[in-house]
């Protein structure tokens, strides 16, 4: 049984229990966390808020920053065995697994190296004055994260806030807390004081919405459904709280008649196959101008019927979707499909080798979805890729923009004057020119526009959500 850390000790639940955790590729228990609730989120608040007043507020940003380091160093020593229980506690192949691992050593090294450049600005003011303005951490940060890649979660939204000398609590989503825990073991050891990160496990309801309406935590950072991210901006305009909202998406790749297509097939498959297509970044929506239609999307289909499915250690190109109900809604989201005559182009296969007790999914690409379709508008979080036909730059654009999201998109062309166009005239935080990459890129300033959520994370531009500013105006005669 995992306890939670607050104020650098372990703890159990005081009324709460337990939660089982569950190998997604069997669906057996493996062990159990602790199901902390509000005296638990009570506990971990007073105690970031001690220590960001304490011993971490004292510390100067060189030494803040040289923490983070030796935690990305440690974490990179243990990574095998973090990619390992990653991979049985998400069901995720062992080497994407792997990946995700790097990727959260590396928000610690690149926050780390920046924790002491973050510099003020001096304003030009009236004669006799000088006026600086200095940035400052926000104090408390709360950070609520899903399942999906929890490790590189926790980097992305924990490393910039403790760069900028905030203290944290973590709520890792009810299914996939291990690796937040044993980097908050990590934590410890490099000699991060205690309370600066908390990691308390709980259900949503419970422990998430406790942490969201705390009227101790001075910023929230959300990532997950758009129906949550709506409760916990409620909760944080209550207690006029600053937060940042990383939603869903339906990214589209428009492929022009003139694409580099041996490049974009691969890259296309892979950006929607990547963990079993539970990326808020996955590719979902696959336009392709009409004089290629046919025979683009009979590329992708090709590529696409040799998508093999398995569990983490036979590391095939996607592993089982996360629990029970995302398992039935991906399969609720096919039959309907398939019920109202979309038609299937292509499906993967699952390994025979598979546990029965798995969640496991076909991949299918479907073609010729109606532009009003709930495979062309609505999130799947799923490895189902919706393909249907544009006629020209402004009918790309318009299907496109055609939905509620504005996470990411990609557009593939070899005319330059038209990659810049498109780009320019999508709605996404993101926009990738003859690639793509779907959850990549530490330095890359990221989020989403329209109900994808807003403020940004990752790259510098994290550390102004994480921090303020103070305007000191000073008479000096
Ligand atoms: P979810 O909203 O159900 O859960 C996310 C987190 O919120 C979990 O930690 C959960 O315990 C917590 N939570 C649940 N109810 C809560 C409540 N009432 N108050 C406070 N916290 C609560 O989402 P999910 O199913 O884990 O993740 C899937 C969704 O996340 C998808 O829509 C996906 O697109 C989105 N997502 C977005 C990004 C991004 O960066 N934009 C990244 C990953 C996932």
């Amino acid at each position: 049984m995992k306890k939670m850390l607050i104020n650098g000790e372990w703890c159990d639940a005081q009324v709460g229990g337990t939660i089982p955790v569950i190998d997604p590729s069997t669906g057996q228990r493996f062990d159990d966390v602790a199901r902390g609730a509000k005296p638990e989120v009570d506990a971990a608040v007073r105690a970031a808020r001690a220590a960001y007043e304490g011993p971490w507020q004292k510390m100067t940003a060189t030494e803040r920053g040289r923490l983070l380091i030796k935690l990305a160093e440690k974490i990179a020593a243990n990574e095998e065995e973090l990619c390992q229980l990653e991979a049985r506690d998400t069901g995720k192949p062992l080497s994407t697994a792997r990946n995700d691992i790097k990727v959260l050593a590396r928000y610690f090294e690149f926050y780390g190296t920046a924790a002491d450049k973050v510099h003020g600005e001096t304003i030009p003011f009236l004669n006799g004055h000088q006026v600086t303005l200095i940035r400052e951490p926000l104090g408390v940060t709360a950070h609520v994260i899903p399942w999906n890649y929890p490790a590189q979660m926790l980097g992305r939204t924990v490393a910039p806030a403790l760069a900028m000398g905030n203290a944290c609590v973590l709520k890792p989503a009810e299914d996939t807390s291990l690796s937040a825990l044993y980097v908050g073991q990590l934590a410890l050891e490099v000699g991060i004081p205690p309370g600066v990160l908390n990691v308390v496990t709980g259900l949503g309801e419970e422990a998430g919405a406790a942490l969201a309406e705390h009227p101790g935590i001075d910023f929230i950072s959300f990532t997950g459904s758009n129906e949550v991210g709506t409760l916990v901006q409620q909760a944080a305009a209550k207690n006029a709280v600053k937060c940042v909202l990383e939603l869903g998406g339906k990214s589209p790749q428009i492929v022009f008649d003139d694409v580099d297509v041996e490049r974009a097939v691969p890259i296309i498959v892979k950006a929607i196959i990547q963990n079993a297509g539970q990326t808020c970044t996955a590719g979902s929506r696959l336009l392709v101008q009409s004089t290629i239609y046919d025979s683009f999307v009979a590329r992708v289909a090709e590529a696409f019927s040799k998508v093999r499915v398995g569990a983490p250690v036979m590391d095939l190109d996607c592993g089982p979707v996360m629990n029970p109900a995302q398992l039935q809604r991906v399969n609720r989201y096919i039959q309907e499909a398939k019920a109202s005559g979309v038609a299937v182009l292509a499906e993967g296969t699952i390994d025979a080798e598979c546990n029965d007790g798995g969640y496991f999914v076909k991949p299918t690409l479907f073609g010729g979805v109606p532009r009003d379709h709930a495979l062309a508008c609505e999130e799947v979080f799923g490895p189902v890729l919706a393909a249907m036909p544009f006629e020209d730059e402004a009918d790309a654009i318009r299907l496109a923009n055609g939905t509620d999201y504005g996470l990411l998109a990609a557009v593939w062309t070899e005319n330059a004057g038209r990659l810049t166009r498109v780009a320019k005239s999508v709605n996404a935080g993101q926009v990738f020119m003859n690639c793509y990459g779907a959850g990549g890129g530490v330095e890359l300033p990221f989020g989403g526009t329209k109900r994808s959520g807003h403020g940004r994370e990752k790259g510098l531009l994290a550390l102004e959500e994480v921090s303020t500013t103070k305007t000191l105006v000073h008479y000096h005669g």
